[in-house]
């Protein structure tokens, strides 16, 4: 099954990519360069110049403050935003796709009627906060404990590689209410920095510079028990299966990632002349470009298969984990390979594929490691699972 993009679909794709190439594309290098990351004023800027387009939160049902857009479509948006601006689009992934599906599902009355028009209107900058010094794929081992007292929990622990850290003012935080318990032991809860204050140090990495990635501080946090999501010790399998999509546009990203290096390699390979003709002209040349249309081609079907079953509903843990870790493999060998057709060109700044490079390396990592999500698409396959 390969769904095809419907004519909405295919004239949001076209507007969106317009819209991109008008606003975006021109500033995306030179505030890569710039700004490590994006200042929170500059990021919530250009977010809001993208919520005509269907970013924010436009897939939550209309009841909710959302208008029940499809995955599909937001799999279109997902791979232009990716092709503009990768760093971008991951501040506006976390914004739209960790707490507000969370906090639809499985939030109270009054809790989405706090939190959800304030991180829908921008107000509020929100993060996923999982991950830890030292647990990274073994995410159940988490060591943040948080301890009831009285109306509230006491959080402490330290989180780290947390997208949006540095500019959130909520933050979803997964800890431990009952360490004795593991996995069934995590609850998760919305910190809110007004009334609960944390730390956040800005990480320097390779890639997706503009796109803040923080290590964060809880110490005796206290947070209101009114902001505990779910029932305690339900919050690892909430995640589990509600953060599904988010792998998915993750993938899709890198897919958009690839086309703008294909993009580049075409235009590149076009006009730069050796040998007295231009170098598209050379079969190894054509074959490098042919191999990165072929891997990103089937890389955006996966996503589409994926997104189409959650559309109907399907939970789809080993579609969504073929398309994480297929994508974001895919994406380092093709923008590897746009590199390589720039010639030396290719590793300089005044080009983009660097920036494309070293954005695909980086994204192997954020919603699990390509080595998870094969064991799960294992553990699906072989109803085995190698983490038990
Ligand atoms: C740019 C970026 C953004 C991120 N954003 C967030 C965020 O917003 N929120 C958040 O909570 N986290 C975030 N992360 C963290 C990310 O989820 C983790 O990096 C990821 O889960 C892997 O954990 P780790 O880096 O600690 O690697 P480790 O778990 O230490 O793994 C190291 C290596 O061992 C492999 N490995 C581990 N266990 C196994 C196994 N059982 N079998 C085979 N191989 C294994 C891994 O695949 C990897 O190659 C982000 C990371 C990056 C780079």
């Amino acid at each position: 099954m390969i769904p095809e993009l419907n004519e909405e679909q295919k004239i949001l794709k076209k507007n969106v990519r317009g819209f991109l190439e008008r606003e975006i594309i021109p500033i995306a290098d030179e505030y890569d360069r710039k700004y490590h990351p994006l200042p929170r004023d500059v990021a919530v800027g250009l977010l809001e110049k993208m919520v005509p387009l269907g970013y924010i939160g436009s897939t939550l049902p209309p009841e909710d403050g959302g208008q029940g857009l499809d995955l599909v479509s937001y799999g279109v948006l997902g791979e232009e935003m990716a092709r503009a601006y990768v760093s971008l689009g991951l501040i506006a992934a976390i914004q739209d796709s960790a707490l507000l599906p969370l906090l639809c599902r499985h939030g109270t009355a009054e809790q989405k009627a706090r939190f959800i028009p304030k991180v829908l209107s921008l107000e509020k900058i929100t993060c996923f906060c999982l991950t830890e010094p030292d647990v990274g794929s073994g995410a159940r081992d988490i060591k943040t404990t948080a301890v009831p007292d009285g109306d509230y929990y006491i959080i402490n622990g330290t989180k780290t590689w947390i997208t949006n850290g540095g500019i959130a003012d909520l933050a979803l935080l997964f800890a431990s209410t009952d360490p004795s318990k593991g996995a069934r032991g995590i609850s998760c809860f919305i910190v809110d920095k007004a009334e609960s204050p944390f730390t956040a140090r800005e990480l320097p990495k390779l890639g997706l510079r503009s796109c803040p990635t923080s290590e964060m501080v809880f110490t005796d946090c206290r947070v209101p028990k009114a902001n505990l999501i779910g029932n305690p010790g339900e919050a690892y399998v909430i995640a589990l299966a509600d953060l599904v999509p988010l792998r998915v546009h993750v993938g899709m990203g890198a897919v958009g990632l690839a086309q703008a290096a294909i993009d580049a390699a075409i235009k590149y390979a076009q006009e730069r002349k050796q040998f007295g003709r231009p170098i598209g002209k050379f079969q190894l040349v054509q074959e490098m470009i042919a191999d990165m249309v072929m891997v990103t081609e089937a890389a955006r079907f996966l996503c589409y298969q994926a997104y189409y079953l959650l559309d109907k509903g399907e939970v789809c843990f080993r579609e969504a984990s073929m398309a994480k870790a297929f994508c974001t493999e895919m994406a380092v060998g093709v923008t590897s390979k746009a590199v390589q057709v720039h010639g030396a060109y290719g590793i300089s700044e005044e080009y983009p594929v660097e920036r494309y490079f070293r954005d695909a390396r980086t994204l192997t990592f954020p919603d699990g490691a390509t080595q998870i999500h094969k064991l799960i698409v294992g553990r699906e396959l072989l109803g085995m699972s190698a983490f038990v």
